[in-house]
């Protein structure tokens, strides 16, 4: 019986099958079969480091981080096959180093290097020479990985990676005429070509520059919305970091809440920050439950209306802890 790996790919030669449940399996990857397998690993790599990455220095992850290596040079390794596919199809002879000299027993396939000048001569408008010194960069860096030192910057590594598997779906589209699809990782890929744009760190975390306009505006939403409300009340909202000194004084224990990060978990508030409207994180100034699925408030407003609205009601400031005081 056939049984089909889930990740067939779905491109104009034809679709891939890995046969299981045979006695013995033997393989062939063809050049651009090779290059879609690295591929695929590397994106599997992606998808534990740097789909959900942080960069927060107390929540960073040495041993997630060092995967950048390899996922890195599992793109470079797929890109390299790529363009000896491009070389191949134009003529097979062409990814032979020495094309007047090939050894019949054995031929010396051609350098990355060379592959890229070689295309960028043969084929300019396919591969742009700002393109091919990106390429060459970045097998330097793969050739630091395995040969030299290891020197890691996980944003840096990341915007490269990014670009370099932009360039990657670019080439592929101009090479083959068709474009690269790969619907298991669809969600990795859709991110790596957002971030391929650009992206920026605000406390350790990854936006988009819209994404980073929306976080700024819904942290500026949290400061303004101080306090909570219902028919007879206002509280004053629990500033991230003060949740212990609430707990304290409603005689409970949380476990969670004895470390402080310098930045929320949930809506990256900073320490003297309120959070922001319906963060997870934030607890309730009455009860000291979770505000978001406890009972005693109906929502949230600023001073001004609690200002406006306060006959017949009191005011209750629960938070009035020092920042930092034990
Ligand atoms: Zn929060
Ligand atoms: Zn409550």
């Amino acid at each position: 019986m056939r049984r089909v790996e889930e990740d067939e790919w779905e491109i104009e030669i034809g679709k891939f099958f890995i046969i299981k449940d045979v006695d013995i399996m033997e393989f062939e990857l063809d050049l651009l079969r090779n290059s879609y397998d690295y591929l695929k690993e590397s994106l599997e790599y992606y998808s534990k480091i740097g789909y959900d990455e942080s960069h927060d220095p107390e929540r960073e992850n040495m041993n997630l981080k060092i995967k950048w290596k390899t996922t890195f040079l599992l793109l470079v390794q797929a890109i390299e096959l790529l363009l000896k596919e491009k070389l191949s199809r134009i003529s097979p002879i062409l990814i032979y180093d020495n094309i007047d000299n090939i050894s019949i027993n054995n031929p010396k396939t051609i350098s990355y290097k060379n592959s890229i000048n070689r295309l960028k001569y043969l084929k300019p408008k396919l591969l742009k020479d700002e393109d091919a010194k990106f390429l060459i960069k970045c097998g330097d860096i793969r050739n630091d990985f395995v040969h030299y030192k290891v020197k890691l910057n996980s944003i840096d590594i990341k915007k490269k990676y990014c670009k370099l598997f932009e360039l990657y779906v670019n080439l592929h589209s101009k090479f083959f005429n068709n474009k690269y699809k790969n619907y298991k990782y669809r969600g990795q890929i859709l991110q790596i070509l957002e971030f391929a744009k650009g992206f920026e760190i605000f406390r350790g975390q990854e936006y988009s520059k819209k994404g980073l306009n929306r976080v700024k505006a819904d942290l500026k939403e949290g400061q303004e919305m101080s306090f909570m409300y219902n028919d007879n009340e206002f509280f004053e909202r629990i500033r991230y970091g003060n949740e212990k000194y609430l707990l304290n004084k409603l005689g409970m224990n949380d476990f969670y809440y004895n470390k402080t990060y310098k930045y929320c978990g949930d809506c990256l508030a900073t320490i003297g920050e309120y959070h922001m409207v319906e963060c997870d994180w934030e607890l309730c100034p009455k009860c000291g439950d979770q505000l978001i699925t406890c009972d005693c408030f109906k929502g949230y407003c600023s001073i001004e209306y609690t200002k406006e609205n306060s006959e017949n009601k009191s005011l209750t400031l629960t938070n009035d802890f020092a920042i930092n005081k034990e």
